[in-house]
Order: C-alpha cells, then structure tokens, then sequence
C-alpha cells in the first residue's frame, strides 16, 4: 500500500550525467556520475541529505535511457535504508518525487529485490557453465588427450 509522503520536497529538482571511468571520491549534488565500464551510477541523494546512492546498472537492478544529454533511470530510487527514506524517480534529468513506501512495502520490495539477484546470479552462473561445458579449456583438452593416450 502507498501512503503519502511526509518528508519534505526534494531539494534537487534536476540532475545532470556525468560519465566517469571511476567515482569521484567525494560526490557534487546534482550530479549523475555514470561509469558504463562498472555498470553503475552514483548520485547524492536528491532530497538533500548528502547520501551517497549507489544504482548498480544490470538488468535487475536500474536501467538507464540515454535521450541526448538526458537521462532517466527506471525504476524509481527507494533509499530506505536511509533516514530520510525518501524516494523518487530521475526522468529526463529531472527529479520526480515518487510516494513513500509504508515499511511492509519497503520489506516486501527489498524482499522482491533479492530473490531476482538470486535468480540473476543463477542465471548467469548457468550460462557461464554452460559456455564452458561447450568450449572446453585448454587444459581440460590436454587432459581429454592424456587420458586417451594412456588409454583410462
Ligand atoms: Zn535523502
């Protein structure tokens, strides 16, 4: 269920990209800081508090759409695990505020997260088991051609 927010409006109305290789070590408000070689983005968030948010960019945690100079990140940016808890979406470089959660949302939400890590996690892991299963290594081809020859 949605209740409506109680904190007040966000600071920050926009947000502008800016690629990195690496992070800054210390974040300016108001900036999307986008490394594409980490998959990840960084931003202060955008109520003001001065949290560092931290959006893996992978297909189950945040995509990101690339208009132009613009950005938009989906889904929205839940910062639960902060006090101010505040949550929004970034659009087109701008600062949507979205409705806060209720904390059996937030539960639920953070519950939902997980289990599609674990299923991403899977996943890849399969695939990556499978490529090797169909493009053996070197070594396992030396071992194929050691143990035919000793004929084991
Ligand atoms: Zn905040």
């Amino acid at each position: 269920m949605l209740v409506e927010s109680d904190c007040p409006p966000m600071k920050l109305k926009t947000i502008r990209p800016n690629y990195v290789s690496q992070f800054p070590a210390s974040f300016e408000e108001g900036i999307l800081y986008i490394s594409e070689e980490f998959e990840t983005a960084g931003h202060l968030c955008c109520c003001g508090c001065g949290e560092k948010v931290i959006t893996p960019l992978n297909p189950v945690k945040w995509q990101i759409r690339k208009d132009g100079d613009k950005v938009s990140l989906s889904p929205s940016i839940g910062n639960w695990n902060y006090a101010c808890q505040s949550h929004y979406w970034i659009s087109q470089n701008q600062v949507v505020e979205a409705k806060k959660f209720d904390p059996k949302t937030i539960r639920a939400v953070q519950r939902r997260d997980r289990r599609d890590m674990t299923r991403y996690i899977e996943r890849t892991n399969a695939a990556a088991a499978a490529a090797k299963k169909h493009k053996p290594s070197f070594a396992s081809k030396v071992n194929e051609w050691l143990r035919r020859l000793l004929g084991s």
